[in-house]
Formats: C-alpha cells, sequence, structure tokens
C-alpha cells in the first residue's frame, strides 16, 4: 500500500500539509495514491540521520554491503506484479518495459554487490618505505579510495527503476559506502515510494544503521535545494534537465563547502552519416534511424536529435526515406502532459526558426498525452549562425543538417556541446577519409558509435554514459557501469601508518586478496 509518506531512514513520516497526486498519461485520470511532499524539518532529520549511519555504514566490508545490496534487488523483485502495474500507472509505459527496467534495476544492484565483494574498487596504491634512501629517507605511504559521505540523488523522469530510488546512483552510492537521501521524482513518487520500502525492508533485514536511506517527496524545487545546501550532505547524483542540473550545481558551488554535483543532462547526440553510406543504403539507414529517433517516444537522453551529412544525392534519398518512414510509426504516450506539453513547445520554437524546413511531421489526430513525432532539415550554414537549432528538443523529434562539405561538417561539430553520444555511419574504409572529423566528434563525446545507433545503453564496465558538458558536469566520469562508483569516493594515504592499524585494503598481508599496486606493480601478493 501506499501511504504517501516520506522515509526518514526507517521512520514513515508526513509531518507536511502540502500533498500531491501522480497522473495516468494513458487514462489522462490523477492517480489515486496521495503523496505528501516533505518539510524542511524532514529533510534535516534525514540528512541528520546519514550523517551518523556514515561512520559505521562507510567502514562496513564489501560483503556486508553486497548483502545489503543483493537483499534490495530481493525485496524490489518480490514487489512483484504490484510495482509493474504502479509504474505503468505513472509513466503510460507498458508492463513489458516496466518489467525490462526492473531486470536492469536488479542487475545494477547486484552487480554493484560483485563489486564491491571483489573489492578492487578502492584502487589500493602502496609505496612501501625506504629508510636508507640516500639523501633522504622514503616514508610509507598506502592509498585507496573511501566513500565521501552522504549523497542526495535526484532520480530520472524517464528512468522511473533504473534511474531513480535504488537506481544507478544508489546503488554506487550505497557500495561505495554512502548513505543515500532520494529526492523522488514527482512524476512517479509512487513508484519511488515502493522501491524505498523495499530498501528500508532490506536495511532493517540486513543490520544497517537507521538513515542509511531516505526518501523525500516533493512537487517542486525547494526540497532538493534544501538538501543540496544541508552540510551533512557530501555529494548529488543528478539525472534531468540543464536547468535543473545547472541550477543544483551552482547551488553546491555557492555553499560554504562547496560539493560536487554529477549531473548527467541534455544531449542531442549527433549521428554523422559519411557520403558513400548515404549513396549505397540510404533507405535502410533512415529506417534504422526512424526507428531510433522514435524509440520509447524519443524520451532517451541518447535519442538522435541531429543528423549531418554533406549535401548529395545520397542526402537527398536518405531524408525523403526518413520522412517516409518516421511518420509510418505509430505515435505513443509521453510520460506525463507537463512533457507533452513542453515537447509541442519547443518542437514549434525550433520550426518557427529562419530557414529550418519541416521534413515530416505526424498529421493526423493523435490519443491525448501522445507525441507528434517530427523531422526538420536546415542548412549548414543557417546551422551554424543559430545556436537555438543546436538545443535539444525531448521527445521524437530530429534535425538534419546539409553541409555544403567537409569543412562545414566539421565545423559544426566543432562548435556543437558537450554530447552523451556521437556516432558514425559509415561504409568499408570510407572512414579513413575523414580523419579530423572522427577526431573532432569524439572531443565532444563520452561514447563514440560506429554504424550503430545510439539509443540502447549496456550496463557494463566499459561503458561511459557521460561527456563534456552539458552532457554531463563532469566528463572523467560515467553514470552508468560499476565505474559510477568512482564519483562517491575520494582517495586517502596513510602515512607511516602501523600495519595492525590500517584498514585491511592496505595490509601488509592483504587479507582481502585485492589487486593492488605494490612499488609500481599491480598484484595481490602479500608484503613481506
Ligand atoms: P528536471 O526538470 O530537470 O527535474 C529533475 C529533478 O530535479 C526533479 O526531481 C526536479 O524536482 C528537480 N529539480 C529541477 N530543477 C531544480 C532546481 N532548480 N532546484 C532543485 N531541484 C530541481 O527534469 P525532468 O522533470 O526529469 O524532465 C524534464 C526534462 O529533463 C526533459 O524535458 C529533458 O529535457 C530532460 N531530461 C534529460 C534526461 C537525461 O537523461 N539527460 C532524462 C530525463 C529528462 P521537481 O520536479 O519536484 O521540481
Amino acid at each position: 500500500m501506499i501511504t504517501g509518506k516520506n522515509h526518514i531512514g526507517n521512520q514513515l513520516s508526513a509531518k507536511g500539509t502540502k500533498t500531491f497526486k501522480t497522473f495516468n498519461p494513458l487514462l489522462n485520470i490523477e492517480n489515486d495514491w496521495e503523496m505528501t511532499e516533505a518539510i524542511a524539518e524532514e529533510v534535516n532529520e534525514a540528512a541528520t540521520l546519514a550523517a551518523e549511519a556514515f561512520k559505521t555504514y562507510s567502514k562496513f566490508s564489501g560483503y556486508k554491503k553486497a548483502k545489503f545490496l543483493n537483499a534490495i534487488a530481493d525485496e524490489i523483485e518480490a514487489l512483484g506484479d504490484t510495482l509493474l502495474d504502479v509504474y505503468s500507472s505513472e509513466t503510460g509505459l507498458p508492463k513489458g518495459r516496466a518489467a525490462g527496467e526492473r531486470g536492469r534495476t536488479l542487475g545494477q544492484l547486484r552487480t554493484f554487490a560483485n563489486h564491491v565483494k571483489a573489492g578492487n574498487w578502492v584502487e589500493a596504491s602502496i609505496d612501501t618505505a625506504q629508510p636508507k634512501r640516500d639523501p633522504l629517507p622514503k616514508v610509507d605511504l598506502r592509498k585507496m579510495n573511501v566513500a565521501i559521505g552522504t549523497v542526495v540523488v535526484f532520480g530520472a523522469s524517464n528512468f522511473p527503476l533504473a534511474y531513480s530510488t535504488a537506481g544507478g546512483d544508489t546503488a554506487a552510492a550505497l557500495a561505495a559506502g554512502c548513505p543515500v537521501i532520494v529526492k523522488s521524482h514527482p512524476m512517479h513518487a509512487g513508484t519511488g515510494y515502493l522501491v524505498a520500502s523495499a530498501i528500508i525492508k532490506a536495511a532493517i533485514n540486513s543490520d544497517m544503521p537507521n538513515g542509511v536511506f531516505s526518501n523525500l517527496n516533493s512537487n517542486g524545487i525547494e526540497v532538493g535545494q534544501i538538501l543540496v545546501q544541508n552540510r551533512n550532505v557530501k555529494a548529488v547524483g543528478f539525472t534531468g534537465s540543464i536547468k535543473g542540473g545547472r541550477a543544483l550545481y551552482d547551488l553546491a558551488a555557492k555553499r560554504q563547502e562547496p560539493i560536487p554535483v554529477f549531473a548527467e543532462m541534455g544531449s542531442v547526440n549527433p549521428v554523422v552519416i559519411f557520403p558513400k553510406a548515404l549513396k549505397s543504403r540510404a533507405a535502410d539507414i533512415a529506417k534504422t534511424y526512424a526507428k531510433s529517433i522514435t524509440l520509447g517516444t524519443g524520451q532517451f537522453c541518447t535519442n538522435p536529435g541531429l543528423i549531418l551529412g554533406i549535401k548529395s544525392e545520397g542526402l537527398t534519398n536518405f531524408v525523403n526515406a526518413l520522412s517516409k518512414e518516421i511518420v509510418q510509426i505509430e505515435p505513443s504516450c509521453m510520460l506525463h502532459p507537463n512533457l507533452v506539453e513542453a515537447y509541442e513547445k519547443n518542437k514549434a520554437y525550433i520550426i518557427s526558426q529562419n530557414g529550418l524546413k519541416v521534413l515530416a511531421d505526424y498529421k493526423t489526430e493523435v490519443k491525448i498525452n501522445y507525441a507528434r513525432q517530427a523531422v526538420t532539415a536546415v542548412s549548414g550554414n543557417i546551422f551554424l549562425d543559430n545556436p537555438t537549432l543546436h538545443q535539444e528538443v525531448f521527445g521524437p523529434f530530429s534535425l538534419v543538417v546539409r553541409c555544403e562539405n567537409e569543412n562545414q561538417l566539421q565545423e559544426i561539430i566543432l562548435n556543437l556541446e558537450g554530447q552523451l553520444t556521437g556516432t558514425i555511419i559509415s561504409d568499408d574504409n570510407e572512414i579513413q577519409n575523414y580523419s579530423e572529423i572522427v577526431n573532432a566528434l569524439q572531443n565532444r563525446v563520452g561514447r563514440i558509435i560506429f554504424n550503430g545507433v545510439p539509443t540502447g545503453v549496456e550496463v557494463c564496465p566499459s561503458m561511459v554514459h557521460g561527456g563534456p558538458y552539458p552532457a554531463s558536469t563532469d566528463s572523467r566520469f560515467t553514470a552508468v557501469g560499476v565505474d559510477s562508483i568512482k564519483r562517491f569516493v575520494r582517495p586517502v594515504s596513510y602515512q607511516d601508518w602501523p600495519n595492525d592499524l590500517l584498514p585491511d585494503a592496505l595490509k601488509n598481508e592483504n587479507p582481502l586478496s585485492i589487486l593492488r599496486n605494490v612499488n609500481g606493480q599491480l598484484t595481490s601478493e602479500i608484503i613481506k
């Protein structure tokens, strides 16, 4: 049952009077359950409890944290169809997608459990002393990663499970040893409530300290703002708009003690199609891209919103084929009326720009809260002169840029903002002729794709989901995969510390049998 209360550590709490309901976009009605927004007092209670929990939780062994992460996965799974039904009611997404995303969420939690159990994530580095070094003796120095402190997580509207309450950011922070406070996303607060209940159940059953996890409801920016400014909060994970991510980043930077905000934000995910590929398989590429642009009603951060090609018969054929294909696809429901409204408004604004041509716009009447997909085109000259055209239209929308020549294509890429992904579509051996373009693209993105589509983000250690600003606020990190734990740790060096007082990861006898860098050599050997 969804009581709609906040989870302040292990307690349910509803001290405030402001309530809100989530919305079923398919039925165009409010959902039954009523959520109570957290008040400042509850935010501070959660942060104080988390700071207290940090003292013990951050010292727990990999085994103990792994047990907790696995228990969270089990409890989420045990929610069964109730969770999937609430998810669908709050998003309009089919139950199959809900089940798929749940699988991904459980997979992430269990992968992080294995990751912390294996222990190598601490990146232990040991430089043993050389007391007789001339002219000065060398001290014994041992370094490892430790948890940064309480992490606040702002979940994504478009991934209610995999990038929300118990999603990637939460799993990474808990794995690192950081307590987590989730600022629940108002569009799927019921789903968030159920998942939070599962986490608390797992925390109690795994003997975790009270406050290791809290979940706060809000339908407005105040709760998030208070959280980010709380002195007990030490880092933030965010997925959402550039406006929201940037506002929180600025707020965190203005604190007396500034803290890192790892925000994963907007991206148009440029796709560059080379001439030979256009000439030989324009229709096939168009078919693939019509599907990618409309996948999940275009509500993916890796949606291909910008397609770049050099003027040619092949590009004309591609544009014609894409225009035909895209309107063949049945429109689908967006997550929330606000998103449909924003999509239609942003699309109309882009379309109103000088020199922009609408190639295809789904004209037929669509059901309420469904999005009409659209493809537009513009010349390279106009695109270069108008930065508005570089902005993301979140939804099933893409802009094709007809470049005058190779130089202009390169200039356009050099002028793009940072992106999550960049894609090259090329025929065999063609890519060799465009190394400068490929280099330019690689410098703007976190992931570069060859002959594929950017939609579909595999969760594995080699994935980079991030990129130069504004794709993310720190291009050195990924938000997906086990390396995302690195956002929530900091390195600490122990100098001349007695062996028995060192953390296990740094002891001579290597009781955790982890891989360590010992005097420049990667080894799991003990130090004699
Ligand atoms: P959003 O408006 O950025 O909101 C995300 C979360 O941050 C919400 O919980 C929101 O709280 C909070 N928030 C936003 N601005 C804030 C501020 N100034 N101070 C404190 N908290 C703030 O994004 P969204 O509602 O999830 O989706 C809207 C847009 O985000 C989309 O149209 C799309 O452009 C973008 N988006 C990008 C991705 C991506 O992966 N890159 C994913 C999803 C969405 P409240 O809602 O309670 O105000």
